[in-house]
């Protein structure tokens, strides 16, 4: 990442505990990461040559309990944004009442780069550096930007085979096969719906004059796009990392998901004249889509999409924050004063850790829930959530990213006094 992704994170959260009469305390705790294991990892190409890639783990505060956090695979991670997002899962986990401290972990890789030999080869490679510092009482790790459950399910492998002994809970978003939980692939998009569709019941939405655009079209950004049109809602504009389509009347998600899963780019799917030929659409940069005249926008791609410098072009009503950290701190005053309300990240994409958590559960309990009991459930997490901040935002006059960071905030204060003096 060009930026240092942990400095622009604290310097969030400082800011947020001075203005929410938290305890400075509470951030000096938080100020630095517990425990990051840095490794060099290498796999055998499948030409024979030996290359080395970087590998973090970082358990970034583990006083609510096991650290928890997914892997990314991405040519641009480094120390300091494993740490950033680890913090941001130790409040993720807070704000939303699941009982784990917050971890992340990353290889410095561009993942198209490799086959799935490699891909094989790598994750492997990384859960054997990493064995002695995860467990499922200590550290469980999880799907994030370029993993999946099939990358997962060769991490619990490799895992299995170190400890000598069947452990599903090492490692959640696994495929169902190996203990995997229902409904836990489209968790992440579903959550952020979920928080969309609470928006609607307060403001008393007409969902069919309710224009969407979304950044980024992987596994939370898909999901989100699909559940919003099901209920009826106008999907306007997705994008990839090369670029996006705007449709005025909306979009067909289903039939551009299947697109993209040929290897199309977005902006690509409709110069094909056996796809829709009769969509009459635009192509537009994620630049452009960023500043389109929505009702809601959702991020969903990487950290800082929206900085200090292009913060003053959004023009949504609402921002519901797939990405972790798709907004830059310095860009959190400019989106206030446009009157825009960011339905932050560590709630808005917490649907996948929830879901993480009912996994790890139902593995410790050796059972399997259906799909309806994990969508109830986590429907209950994230509705208990976002009211409680939605209350605490109106009482205090906060905005709902300082009201859903104070409720993290005091949860982990709680832990620290009950930890007496050794925490
Ligand atoms: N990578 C996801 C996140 O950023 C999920 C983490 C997990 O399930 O542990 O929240």
């Amino acid at each position: 990442m060009s930026m240092d992704l942990l400095k622009d994170a604290l310097k969030r959260l400082n800011h947020i505990v001075e203005k929410t009469g938290i305890n400075e305390s509470t951030y000096q705790a938080l100020a630095q990461p517990q425990r990051t294991l840095s490794s060099n990892i290498s796999i055998r190409r499948d030409n024979g040559k030996l290359d080395y890639f970087k590998a973090y783990r970082c358990q970034y505060n583990d006083l609510l309990g096991p650290t928890k956090g997914g892997i990314r695979f991405h040519q641009e991670s480094d120390m300091s944004e494993v740490q950033a997002l680890a913090l941001w899962m130790t409040l993720k986990c807070a704000a939303v009442g699941v009982p784990f401290g917050g971890g992340k972990g990353a290889v410095t890789v561009d993942p198209k780069s490799l086959s799935p030999m490699e891909l094989e080869r790598l994750a492997r490679a990384y859960i054997r550096a990493n064995a002695d510092f995860i467990g499922p009482d200590q550290d469980i790790p999880a799907p994030d930007v370029y993993t999946n459950a099939r990358i997962m399910g060769w991490m619990m492998d490799e895992y299995e085979k170190i400890v000598r002994k069947k452990s599903p809970a090492v490692i959640t978003g696994k495929p169902l096969i190996f203990g995997g939980s229902e409904g836990r692939e489209s968790a992440t998009g579903r959550g952020a719906f979920l928080m969309i569709e609470r928006l609607s019941e307060k403001n008393n939405w007409n969902k069919a004059e309710q224009t969407v655009a979304i950044q980024g079209f992987g596994n939370g950004g898909y999901h989100c796009a699909r559940l919003l049109q099901q209920a009826g809602y106008k999907v306007v504009a997705v994008s990839d990392s090369k670029g996006g389509i705007y449709c005025e009347d909306g979009l067909d998600i289903e039939s551009i998901y299947q697109e993209k899963q040929r290897n199309k780019a977005l902006k690509a799917v409709y110069c094909d004249d056996s796809v829709c030929e009769s969509v009459e659409h635009k192509v537009l940069s994620n630049e452009e889509l960023l500043a389109l005249e929505v009702d809601i926008l959702v991020p969903a791609a990487l950290s800082g999409a929206i900085t200090r410098d292009n913060a003053k072009a959004v023009s949504a009503k609402y921002i519901i924050e797939i990405a972790n950290g798709p907004i830059e701190a310095d860009a959190d005053e400019i989106l206030h004063q446009q009157g825009i309300i960011v339905v932050p990240d560590i709630l808005a994409n917490a649907g996948g850790v929830i879901v993480s958590y009912f996994e790890w559960c139902q593995n410790r309990q050796g059972e399997a829930w259906d799909e309806q009991t994990v969508q109830d459930k986590l429907s209950k997490y994230l509705s208990n959530a976002f009211e409680e901040a939605w209350q605490l935002r109106s009482d205090e006059g906060l905005e709902m990213r300082d009201a859903v960071y104070k409720l993290a905030l005091q949860r982990i204060e709680s832990a620290l006094e009950a930890h007496g003096t050794q925490s």
